[in-house]
């Protein structure tokens, strides 16, 4: 099944050197989903021929310019090419009252209808849920409220081995077989175990999107074994205090914590102006975890 992430965005504050505003584009299945919006999202979508219109909901970290301030101009394209699907939006308190106050100063009335849920960036809280996935909140240290987001898949079904299956198995037989249990005949006795004529689910993948944060030891748990991990790597180690005075982290902190979650990869991303490179930062990172990349724009990395 598909689970991608594509960056759309990848700098913090700034936009510098060809490098945007935070925006990811995650696709399950069929299903798409945006996380964050920073300003330029809406033309990194057409550059790399995501469309906007099949976005089935988006997702807010925080309120900081960077991470939201190409929403409302993607909200008003939808409009104004005829969207009329629904579409979920998910993010601080906050952003309604933007939202609203935009559409109600420009006369606006959206020709589809946006359902608005606020976060809690409190607790870890279950916030959507649809036939493949569900996310999360990943609750964050940052200067004001904030939010990451935990995608992961619902569990998957059993998978038939085709090259044992028998050709005279009833619908009754397969039923039995999806609910992992044994094939009996009339009188009860086994005719075929499970096991024999099945395989394991496939895994639950997992992808963690954790937006601006100081270091965070705890996140850990919540995060432990996630498949792709992006976490912020707004400077390197050695500005190790500006970023927890600015409440951000370092590349060498987001590889402290892949490591410590046991991740199975970690995308790097949020990096401040004042660096051109970027190669140190996947330097520092693979010191402490090998599996450590740039979260580069228009790439596209698959979960799991
Ligand atoms: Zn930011
Ligand atoms: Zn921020």
């Amino acid at each position: 099944m598909t689970f991608l992430v594509t960056i759309l965005g990848s700098n913090s504050a700034i936009p510098a050197y060809g490098r945007h505003h935070t925006a990811q584009y995650v696709q399950v299945k069929n299903q798409k989903y945006l996380v964050d919006c920073g300003e330029a999202a809406q033309n990194q979508l057409m550059r790399y021929k995501l469309s906007s219109l099949k976005l089935n909901a988006i997702f807010i970290s925080h309120l900081h310019g960077d991470h939201y301030l190409g929403l409302v101009g993607l909200l008003s394209s939808m409009h104004l090419q005829g969207r009329t699907k629904p579409l979920y939006l998910y993010g601080p308190r906050g952003l309604k009252e933007i939202i609203i106050t935009h559409f109600k100063s420009s006369d606006t009335v959206l020709k589809y209808k946006l359902i608005f849920t606020p976060t809690n960036a409190q607790e870890p809280t279950l916030i959507f849920e649809d036939k493949h996935i569900k996310v999360t909140t990943i609750p964050l240290d940052h200067r004001i409220d904030c939010t990451g987001f935990l995608f992961r898949e619902k569990p998957h079904p059993i998978r038939f081995n085709k090259t044992k299956l028998p050709p005279n198995l009833s619908l009754a037989n397969i039923a039995s077989l999806k609910k992992g249990e044994d094939i009996l005949d009339d009188n009860g006795k086994l005719l075929y175990k499970n096991k024999a004529l099945t395989l394991p689910p496939w895994p639950q993948r997992s992808y963690a999107y954790c937006s601006d944060t100081r270091y965070m030891a705890s996140l850990k748990n919540q995060l432990k074994k996630v498949d792709l991990l992006y976490h912020e790597a707004t400077f390197l180690n050695e500005n190790e205090l500006r970023a927890s005075n600015t409440y951000h982290s370092t590349a060498g902190q987001a590889a402290q914590l892949a490591k410590e979650a046991k991740a199975k990869k970690l995308l790097l991303g949020h990096f401040s102006a004042r660096y051109k490179d970027l190669k140190p930062f996947e330097d520092e990172a693979r010191k402490v975890f090998k599996e450590s990349y740039l979260a580069l724009e228009g790439t596209t990395f698959e979960v799991g």
